[in-house]
């Protein structure tokens, strides 16, 4: 963290509202843990409805100003943003680890793709272009521009503390916004090291705003009429309840959900890569991403030639403190979500799935009270156990044999999620077939974890966003503003007298 900024100290952790750290009014607050010794960290401050009404008028004041603010303006401030970020990526890269357990490199790698979109967004002056038609009739033009819808706000997981917040408030600033994020209250820090680097890059006050809370911050933001779009990442339940609520409330939305990501492996597949791809996405960050392989789709004889090895590398997962430099997974986020995990790990015993590694119980010397589990392994699992259709969310690699190409495909499209999903083969045109078929939003061809790139956006299918938009890209440019369409004539082509038909061009 650097010296500059004001959230090194131990005291509370607040909100940051029209520009600087604001307290907050509940009297309410809830621990911070560092999930790798157990400890409390800081206190978070939770937000009343007044602190989130406070928000959003600091918002709607700051608004008119930015959104007249040519993009170029607005670009080079997120040029400014962009440049802190990189200077300072690896303390927010330690925030992180400090926070949410996942092991050093790895949260490098959110913080990337989350400077990622940062890039995208630096070029709104072109993503703001619009379209013109010359003389669509004769004498008149007409051309479509588009225009930012207000004070829009970000309710986010505490699965990537940056990088989700960075899916939205980059995109919805640069479009002449103003946001308001509601982080997870799990690893609020980065959100407030986030707002500092937005103030020192030169947003004007009120642009970027954080409230910390719970549900009661979430369900303000729902109901405030001058929040006009709510952009939402978290479990699906939660994101049925936000789309629902703020349609009602006439507001925008997109909620992305949960997941539970296949992989099939194809018996032409390479298997020592299918492997490294297995063990990578199904137990890196322990599991916690919503594009984690959690499920392995075994197609004829792969299950036997896998099995041994997948087993063997999960055994030697080296877990530990995500500070260590060889860590490979760090702990579980909190105490409640690794005991969740585990119960879920005694329930597949009980359905009757073969138990291959038991990661319960996992303890790392030196850090006995941290939340660890190790790295947990299904073989033999049916799609009717509650272990392959419900999301984990943790370090646990359940495996489904199946006999063809057919049944995995039918298998993948059955489940309720839709988020990821891969293929791993050396055909061609099994890859193009799963590629077109596949009813999922997000596939990867031996590619495990295919998160699109900034300007691509994400989403996934079916239970796993509720809404029409995708996030970031050119989707997200498209959420955060409305079109509107401009004919134009002067007097010279002006017919004589009164039109009582429907126009056509002339
Ligand atoms: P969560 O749904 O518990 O929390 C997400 C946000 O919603 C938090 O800010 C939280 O404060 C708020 N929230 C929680 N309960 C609420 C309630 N009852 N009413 C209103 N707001 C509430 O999710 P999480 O545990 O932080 O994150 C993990 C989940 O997020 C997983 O299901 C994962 O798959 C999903 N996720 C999805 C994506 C995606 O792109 N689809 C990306 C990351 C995470």
């Amino acid at each position: 963290m650097s010296s500059a900024s004001p959230y090194t100290r131990s005291e509370d952790l607040t909100h940051f509202i029209g520009g600087k750290p604001v307290a907050a009014t509940s009297g309410r607050s809830q621990a911070v843990y560092n999930p790798t010794t157990g400890a409390v960290a800081r206190q978070l401050q939770l937000a009343s409805v007044e602190d989130v009404n406070a928000a959003v008028a600091a918002a709607q004041a700051a608004f008119p100003a930015w959104a007249e603010a040519p993009p170029l303006r607005r670009a080079r401030v997120m040029q400014g943003f962009l440049q802190l970020l990189n200077r300072h990526k690896d303390e927010i890269a330690a925030m992180i680890t400090a926070e949410h357990g996942k092991v050093f490199s790895d949260a490098q790698g959110e913080v990337m793709r989350g400077i990622d979109i940062v890039e995208f967004a630096c070029g709104v002056p072109q993503l703001l272009k619009g379209d013109y038609t010359e003389q669509v009739s004769t004498g008149i033009d007409n051309w479509t521009l588009r225009q930012p819808l207000g004070v829009v706000a970000g309710i986010t997981p505490f699965n990537f503390p940056f990088m989700v917040p960075m899916w939205m408030a980059p995109l919805a600033i640069a479009t002449g916004n103003a946001f308001i994020l509601k982080p997870s209250e799990r690893d609020p820090s980065p959100s407030l090291f986030i707002a500092e680097l937005f103030r020192q890059a030169g947003l004007p006050d009120g642009i970027f705003n954080v409230v910390q809370g719970d549900k009661i911050a979430v369900d303000a933001l729902l109901h405030h009429p001058d929040v006009r779009a709510l952009s939402f990442v978290g479990s699906t339940p939660i994101a049925q309840y936000i789309y629902e609520t703020g349609a009602r409330h006439g507001k925008r939305v997109q909620a992305l959900g949960g997941a539970k990501n296949h992989m099939v492996v194809m018996p032409d597949a390479d298997i020592e890569q299918a492997v490294d791809a297995l063990i990578g996405a199904a137990y890196g960050s322990a599991g916690e991403r919503c594009m984690a392989i959690s499920v392995a789709v075994l197609v004829g004889d792969v299950a036997d030639k896998i099995m041994p090895r997948l087993a063997e590398r999960a055994r030697a997962l080296k877990i530990k403190n995500g500070m260590e430099p060889d860590a490979e997974m760090g702990p579980i986020v909190t105490r409640e979500a690794r005991d969740r995990i585990e119960n879920y790990i005694a329930l597949g015993v009980e359905e009757g799935a073969k138990l291959v590694v038991d990661g319960r119980g996992h303890r790392v010397a030196g850090f006995e009270n941290g939340f660890f589990t190790g790295g947990t392994l299904f073989d033999q699992v049916k799609p009717t156990m509650r272990i392959y259709k419900e999301e984990i969310f943790g370090p646990v690699l359940v495996c489904v044999r199946v006999h063809d190409f057919a049944e995995a495909l039918q298998l993948v499209n059955g489940h309720e999620y839709g988020n990821g999903v891969a293929c791993f083969t050396s055909d061609g045109n099994v890859a193009r077939e799963f590629a077109r078929r596949v009813q999922v939003g997000m596939v990867g061809i031996n590619v495990p974890i295919p998160v699109p790139m900034a300007w691509h956006g994400f989403g996934g299918w079916k239970k796993s966003l509720f809404g029409d938009m995708h996030a970031y890209g050119e989707e997200g440019v498209r959420f955060y503003t409305k079109q509107k369409s401009v004919m134009q004539r002067w007097s010279s082509s002006i017919a004589k007298g009164a039109e009582f038909v429907m126009p056509t061009s002339q």
